[in-house]
């Protein structure tokens, strides 16, 4: 869903996107934020102007995003399993049902 919106949403500031997700994983704190560690390579970029600021707003937004994102997609996917089991009872009820 979240891949959906962003190629909707951002077409234009693809390139930019790629830009600072590339800086993101060339930065010394590739596992932090990217907002305001010092000698971020993302932040100086953005301050160089090299990267449009909103383009990098649009950047953490998402990201906050997909941080959310991931995490349901993990708590989702233990539901899945509990769901599949159900269904499969589900089934064969359906099943008796019909003989
Ligand atoms: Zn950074």
């Amino acid at each position: 869903m979240i891949e959906v919106r962003i190629a909707v949403s951002t077409s234009g500031l693809e390139i930019t996107f790629d830009k600072i997700i590339r800086l993101s994983q060339d930065c010394k704190f590739k596992n932090y934020t990217h907002t305001n560690e010092i000698g971020c390579s993302v932040l100086e970029a953005v301050e160089k102007g090299e990267i449009d600021k909103a383009s990098y707003e649009n950047y953490l937004k998402i990201e906050r995003e997909n941080a959310h994102f991931k995490s349901t997609i993990a708590e989702r996917h233990k539901k899945d399993k509990e769901f599949g089991k159900s269904l499969k009872k589900y089934k064969i009820d359906m099943n008796r049902k019909k003989y």
